[in-house]
């Protein structure tokens, strides 16, 4: 199992900072954060940053994120496709082979199931045919919150199941899958292949619809059953990407490199247990 580090537990430093805390703290995988990268790109090269990334022995292995892919007026959604296409060139030019892409809430007067799952079906095939040529895949991150429209991992496997492409997968995290309330067993329906990313971190006690992003704590420190998760996955055969995300204020004020190690650390122990790492 390949550990990564995601840019957004480092909310704070630069997209250079990333690279350099992940290489530190001994990852060989780093999740680019977007806006990090745009604000690196505002006046730097996608070649220029592929040189810093092997300069560091880091490989970036996602970028995320595409934000509410789903449901949008016409207009926002040509802004949506093209966002893809921009992602997926500069993802082309630094061998990172992962995007991953967010569903949005359900509208407003709600939808039905069957409409979300056409809905997210249409989309993510549109988007995958945008990523093909540049061997791009999308991976589908859906989120335990009562607003979003895909909320558990078995909604998500059906989706990404009835879409169909070589291209498209999935992200399972730890916290959007205890807080939408997702069930052990349907780890055990999901392809092994088709998880994409599996982001890991831990999540205060307290009621499960009021989590939020703010709550991640490092694996360990918290109440999600990672030991079950793990069995799981080690189970069907999973042996990808492990990435830690976490999007905690607290954690930002901290050192980038002393936070990396101990993500690193916190990860390993509970990893370790159950999968080889790299
Ligand atoms: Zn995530």
């Amino acid at each position: 199992m390949l550990l990564g580090f995601n840019g957004a537990t480092t909310m704070k430093a630069d997209l250079p900072a990333d690279i350099v805390a992940a290489s530190q703290a001994g990852f060989k995988a780093l999740e680019i954060w977007a806006a990090k990268m745009d604000r690196y790109l505002a006046d730097h090269t996608a070649a220029e940053l592929k040189a810093l990334f092997d300069q560091h022995g880091v490989r970036p292995v996602s970028i995320n994120s595409i934000e509410f892919i789903t449901f949008r007026p016409p207009a926002e959604y040509e802004g949506i496709k093209a966002r893809c296409q921009e992602l997926c060139e500069i993802g082309h030019v630094l061998g990172c082979d992962k995007i991953v892409v967010v569903p949005s809430p359900t509208p407003e007067g709600g939808a039905t199931g069957e409409e979300i799952q056409a809905e997210s079906v249409k989309v993510l095939r549109e988007l995958a045919e945008i990523a093909k040529p540049y061997d791009v895949k999308l991976a589908f991150e859906f989120l335990g919150f009562g607003w979003c429209s895909v909320r558990t991992l078995e909604q998500c496997w059906e989706i990404v199941k009835e879409t169909n492409r070589a291209n498209v997968g999935l992200v399972i995290d730890t916290c959007h899958f205890y807080a939408g309330g997702s069930t052990l067993p349907s780890i055990e329906r999901v392809e092994p292949k088709r998880i994409l990313i599996f982001h890991i971190n831990d999540v205060e006690e307290r009621p499960r619809e009021t989590i939020e992003d703010a709550h991640r704590l490092l694996p360990g420190e918290g109440v999600i059953p990672l030991d079950d998760i793990l069995i799981r996955l080690k189970h069907i055969g999973f042996d990808g990407l492990c990435s830690i995300e976490l999007f905690r204020p607290e954690y930002w004020e901290r050192d980038p490199e002393e936070l990396a190690r101990a993500a690193r650390a916190a990860t390993l122990e509970v990893v370790g247990a159950y999968f080889e790492v790299e």
